[in-house]
Parts: C-alpha cells; sequence; structure tokens
C-alpha cells in the first residue's frame, strides 16, 4: 500500500518550491554511534557534494547543518538551528535524526542523555533561559523543528525503531522517532516521519530518499511511495533472501556451516527469508560488499525490534527447521537431477559423436555417460523438444570435421604431457 500527502490532510501542495531555492538539512543526533553519518557520507547515488553544489538538475542545494561537517562552530553554528525554531528562517528546512531519541523529557532537572547547544541557543531562553546555559536536549530540538519541517526523517535502525539503545534492560527510555513525535505527526507538507533503517543504513537508501523528496518539494515528482510505517516502499518491499545471491545454494538445500562458507546461511542464524532489506541488490556502498557478500547472516538490523526480536545472533531461527528441512529434500533430488543435466550440458554434440572429449582436461572424464544419465537425457530432450525441430537428433547426422584431432591425424605424440595435466585436474565434485 502506498500513501500521499492528501492521504494526511497535509498542506504539501500550498506551495512548490521555485527553481534556484535552498533547503536547509538540520541533523541532529540522539543516542548515536555516528554510523548514520558516515553511511550517508559515504553514499555515491548521489553523493553528499551533488546536493550541496546543486549539480542535480532540479534538485534544490542543500545546505547541510552537520555538528562534525559544518564549517562554523559553537553560536554561529547553532543561529541556523535557532532561525528555524523561531520561524525566521526565510527558508525550507529538512529534519534528519540519527541515533536513538532517549526520554529525556522524563528526566526531573537539567539532565540529559543527548543535547546540542546550550539555553541561550535555545529559543524560548528569550522569555526567561529556561535552562539557563545547560546544555540544549537534542530532543527539545526535535520537538520544536519537527513541525515546520517540509519533512522529518529518521536515519538509521535507533533513529527509526530505537535499536540498539532501546534493548531491554536500558535505562535510557529509549524510542524511535515515530514513538516520539506520535501518530498525528505531520510535517508542514503533511508528511509522516519518514524512516530509512539499517544498522548501519545504506547511505543510498538515505541519499536517494532525500533526493527524491527534495524532487517532490520543487512539484517535479509526486510524493514517492511509503509502507505502512513509513518506509520507503522501493526499497524495502522485499525480503533480504528474494535477491541474496545464495538463494540458489538455499533452494537447493545445501547449507554453510561457518561464516564465510559459500553456502546458505540460514543454518548458522540468517534471518533473511523474513527480513525486509535492500543490501542484497545495492550492497554496503557502491554495489559493494554488504553482509551475505561478505560471508555474514541476516540479523534484521533494519526490522523493528532489532536486536532483541532477532537475537540470540547467529543460532538459527525457528522457521528455518522447517523450511530448510523441505529444501533439504526437495533440494536435494533437484540438485541431484541439475547435476546429470549439467554433466550432458557439458557435452559439444560433437563430442557425443565422436565418442570422447577433446581435451586434455578433459581425459579423466572420458567416460561414456552412466545409464541412468542417458535415460534421463533422453526423456529431458522428449521434453525440450516437443513440437519443435529435434537437433538433438539432426546433431546426430551431422559428419564429423575431417581435420578434427588434426594432431592424432598427423602422428605428432603429445601424451608426455598427459601425467602433468592429471595432476593438475579438479573434478566438478572436488570443487
Ligand atoms: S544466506 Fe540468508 S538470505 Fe541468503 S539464501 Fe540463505 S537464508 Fe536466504
Ligand atoms: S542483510 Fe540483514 S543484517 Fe544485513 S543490513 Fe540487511 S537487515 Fe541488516
Amino acid at each position: 500500500m502506498s500513501y500521499d500527502v492528501g492521504d494526511f490532510g497535509g498542506t504539501a501542495m500550498a506551495r512548490n518550491l521555485d527553481d534556484g531555492d535552498v533547503v536547509h538539512v538540520f541533523w541532529l543526533s540522539g543516542m548515536s554511534c555516528d554510523g548514520c553519518s558516515v553511511a550517508m557520507l559515504g553514499a555515491i547515488s548521489p553523493r553528499l557534494e551533488e546536493l550541496t553544489l546543486r549539480l542535480i538538475p532540479r534538485v534544490p542545494r542543500v545546505v547541510m547543518h552537520h555538528s562534525m561537517l559544518d564549517e562554523d562552530a559553537g553560536a554561529d553554528f547553532m543561529a541556523p538551528f535557532r532561525a528555524a525554531a523561531d520561524g525566521t528562517l526565510g527558508a525550507p528546512y529538512v529534519v534528519v535524526v540519527e541515533g536513538s531519541i532517549p526520554d529525556d523529557q522524563a528526566l526531573s532537572g537539567p539532565g540529559h542523555y543527548a543535547a546540542m547547544g546550550t539555553g541561550s541557543d535555545w529559543p524560548s531562553s528569550k522569555g526567561g533561559m529556561q535552562h539557563g546555559d545547560q546544555p540544549v536536549k537534542a530532543t527539545d530540538w526535535m520537538w520544536a523543528l519537527a513541525p515546520g519541517a517540509q519533512a522529518c526523517i529518521a536515519i538509521g535502525t535507533c533513529a527509526t525503531w530505537g535499536g540498539i539503545p532501546a534493548a531491554a534492560g536500558n535505562i535510557t527510555g529509549s524510542m524511535g522517532l515515530t514513538d516520539y513525535l506520535g501518530s498525528d505527526y505531520r510535517s508542514a507538507r503533511g508528511i509522516p516521519v519518514v524512516n530509512v533503517p539499517g544498522c548501519a543504513p545504506v547511505g543510498d537508501n538515505f541519499m536517494e530518499t532525500l533526493k527524491e523528496l527534495l524532487l517532490h518539494f520543487e512539484g517535479h515528482v509526486e510524493l514517492p511511495e511509503f509502507d505502512d510505517i513509513g518506509r520507503p516502499a522501493w526499497m524495502f518491499g522485499e525480503t533480504v533472501h528474494r535477491h541474496c545471491m545464495k538463494a540458489g545454494y538455499y533452494e537447493e538445500g545445501v547449507f554453510a556451516h561457518e561464516p564465510g562458507d559459500n553456502e546458505c546461511l540460514v543454518e548458522i542464524g540468517c534471518w533473511g527469508p523474513v527480513v525486509q532489506c535492500n543490501i542484497t541488490e545495492r550492497g554496503g556502498i557502491n554495489h559493494l560488499g554488504g553482509c551475505m557478500i561478505a560471508g555474514g547472516a541476516c540479523i534484521g538490523c533494519t526490522m523493528p525490534g532489532f536486536p532483541d526480536k532477532y537475537s540470540p545472533f547467529y543460532k538459527a531461527p525457528p522457521g528455518s527447521a522447517v523450511s530448510g528441512t523441505t529444501s533439504r529434500i526437495t533440494g536435494g533430488a533437484i540438485r541431484r537431477l541439475r547435476r546429470v543435466s549439467m554433466a550432458s550440458g557439458n557435452r559439444e554434440p560433437m563430442w557425443e559423436n565422436a565418442g570422447e572429449v577433446p581435451s586434455a582436461w578433459g581425459r579423466a572424464n572420458l567416460v561414456t555417460p552412466h545409464p541412468v544419465a542417458k535415460v534421463n537425457a533422453f526423456f529431458y530432450k522428449k521434453l525440450q523438444y516437443a513440437g519443435s525441430p529435434n537437433h538433438a537428433k539432426r546433431n546426430k547426422k551431422q559428419p564429423l570435421p575431417m581435420s578434427r584431432d588434426i594432431l592424432r591425424q598427423k602422428g605428432v605424440d603429445l601424451e608426455a604431457s598427459v601425467p602433468v595435466l592429471q595432476e593438475h585436474l579438479v573434478s566438478r565434485e572436488e570443487l
């Protein structure tokens, strides 16, 4: 299911930005390890520089306010935040939240878990220094900036669903941005919280979402599709398993014994069959890396409830006992049949007519096919050519070329090399 702004009664269509407009991005951090910032900086599709330098046609220029990237520091760095909260920024803005949202408002007194700026940076200080010179809670910035934002994007599993800081036993009361702002939250354009999960997230997932939203603000595209918990639907609609490069092993019932093995990792704790994440298509960065490519099982890091709902890590999920056993039985039979077809597929028709494989590499395999393989091939070809010319039969009538096997015809003896080759032959089974 997808949603558009009208579903939320928003004011989105009130004004499209003009060409040449600037959109400020205020990056707020809660209980964060900065991994999302690193993911965002590594993204290439698009790169941050392409947005800040306005290199993409029709996408407005982004002014990024990030505590680790900004040239300004102290009060100069905080001034735009304050202006946005005051309503005096004079330009549209987006709020990005990285890290879990601690339950700071529940703390009595001036304590905090995450903060940015001091009391003098906070708009309410105009009315009497509400916080004095104490740090301003990051959560105060969030509720103050969220209503006026064009959109609020939670990046990473901590900001989306609470993540590791919200695991059972935490003392911070951490939660996701959606939980913090509540189900009534709509941005100034009527857009609920947008969630781009992952621990750390695929940076391109975030940057592409931001770019699509910017294009939407400019009136060039409709609001992109989001699923019922605010994830970009085109990124999180599929499971890891459906696009996993090891899915063929799963289908044939062949499973890894330890991380790094080539085979399917489900029996050593992969939750890919039920986890929504696109890292198998997109890679960790620039279509490179990613969990399964590195030999690692999926531990569900994009999912609500991670990590507790997917622990203990590296233990086979209960559901895999049923699906794994089924695939071992059916996949095992299918795999063996495929091996027979593969053996036949690795033979030229000419080789079959001549009764030998003219490859020194294949001398160890110069055996006539097993009777079972012959029967299998007979019925396979029947089905394959049903209703069409039977090339298998026609190939049998094809004469062998006169100059085939020319060295043997000329009496050139190269047998001396055969023992050396035999030592280096590797059969498919050995591989
Ligand atoms: S490694 Fe995981 S995602 Fe990949 S095929 Fe196996 S179960 Fe599916
Ligand atoms: S494959 Fe699993 S562990 Fe890896 S990024 Fe996706 S959800 Fe996280």
